[in-house]
Parts: C-alpha cells; sequence; structure tokens
C-alpha cells in the first residue's frame, strides 16, 4: 500500500505560502508508518519546532491501474476519508531552499492522521465534498473538493503514468487554505459534511 499526496491543490493555499499555481499536480509519498488511526494521540517530532497541520480529502483506490484514463478515472476510487498531512514547516522550508526532496519534513512515522473510510456514494459523484478542521473548537480550515485545481480523476489519471495504482492505496488529494502551526495539548477535530470523522491530540 501506499499513499500518494497532492501539494499545491487549492489556489488560496499556494498563495499563503507564496507558491506558484503548479500547471500539473506536484507529488510526494509516505510510507504505511505514516498513518495513525483510531482517533490515537499524535508526538511533535524532535526534528522540528514547526509542526503544522493540512486537512485533506483522501481517496481509496479500489482497483489496480496504469496510464487510466480520465473519463475512466472516477471508477478506480470508491471511498473517502479525512486525513491530516502532518508537515515539518521549517524542514520543507530548508528543502526547497535548496532545491531537495520534502520527505523528510512531510513523510516521517505519524504524519498522517486519518479517518475512518466512508462509499464515495455517500456524497454524489464524490466531487464537491465540504469539510473543514477545528483546532480547539475553533475553526481554522475550510475545504471543499468542487475548489481544488486538479480533480480526483485529474490526479489519478497524471499519477498512474508514473505509479501503477493498487487497492487500498490512498490519496491525500491537498489542503486548503488555513494551515498552522501546533502546539502540544492541541486538539484537532475533522468534519466530513458536517460530520465529525476524526479526532487527534497533540502530545
Ligand atoms: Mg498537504
Amino acid at each position: 500500500m501506499k499513499i500518494i499526496c497532492i501539494g499545491r491543490n487549492y489556489a488560496a493555499h499556494a498563495a499563503e505560502l507564496r507558491h506558484e499555481l503548479p500547471k500539473e499536480p506536484v507529488f510526494f509519498l509516505k510510507p504505511d508508518t505514516a498513518l495513525v488511526k483510531s482517533n490515537r494521540p499524535v508526538y511533535i517530532p524532535d526534528f522540528t519546532n514547526e509542526l503544522h497541520y493540512e486537512l485533506e480529502l483522501v481517496v481509496k483506490i479500489c482497483k489496480v491501474g496504469k496510464c487510466i484514463p480520465e473519463k475512466f478515472a472516477h471508477t478506480y476510487w470508491d471511498e473517502v476519508a479525512l486525513g491530516i498531512d502532518l508537515t515539518a514547516r521549517d524542514l520543507q522550508r530548508q528543502q526547497s531552499e535548496k532545491g531537495l526532496p520534502w520527505e523528510m519534513a512531510k513523510s516521517f512515522d505519524n504524519s498522517a492522521p486519518i479517518s475512518a473510510f466512508f462509499p464515495k456514494t455517500k456524497f454524489g459523484d464524490g466531487n464537491a465534498i465540504s469539510f473543514h478542521l477545528d483546532l480547539n473548537g475553533k475553526t481554522v480550515q475550510q475545504g471543499n473538493s468542487a475548489n481544488m485545481i486538479f480533480s480526483v480523476d485529474k490526479i489519478i489519471t497524471y499519477v498512474s503514468r508514473f505509479f501503477t495504482l493498487k487497492h487500498g492505496d490512498m490519496i491525500f488529494t491537498g489542503t486548503p487554505a488555513g494551515v498552522g502551526p501546533l502546539a502540544i495539548g492541541d486538539l484537532m477535530e475533522a468534519y466530513l459534511e458536517g460530520e465529525k470523522v476524526l479526532k487527534c491530540r497533540v502530545k
């Protein structure tokens, strides 16, 4: 199982980090050891002084595919969840300035708290799903997948040129604006179409 993460997929978030809008999807991978399930807490790693939350819609791949045409891409994902792409922003900045890969800043153990998955059919065609993140009871991020620069189907088509997608692979589809730092004791609560599906305490 692999976790594919899309960067800069909402215009307002790209702007808040002063990035240009991408012409093609930007992506990176996380290992399976990144996942944190069942509302377990996360710990701030000792190698960062600036751990950020990024709430993202996550989709699960339901069959094997390679070079998937966009018109068929919707048949390759059948479940959705919410996940948090925890990011060591200070390390990411250092790596980016040197033109180096982001993995140490993005793909460390426990960098991906995730909710349970729900059938896509619960949300129409799955292409206009709203979600938000509360930090200590205050809403800090609000998104709707209809505002993604690259739709889930476009992401699947693009990524599958490089990687064979397999049953159970997950795609973190990018974060909307409003990312920010976490401190010990913080409580993140994520809502999918208004329903709380993920709770994660920072320790
Ligand atoms: Mg992200």
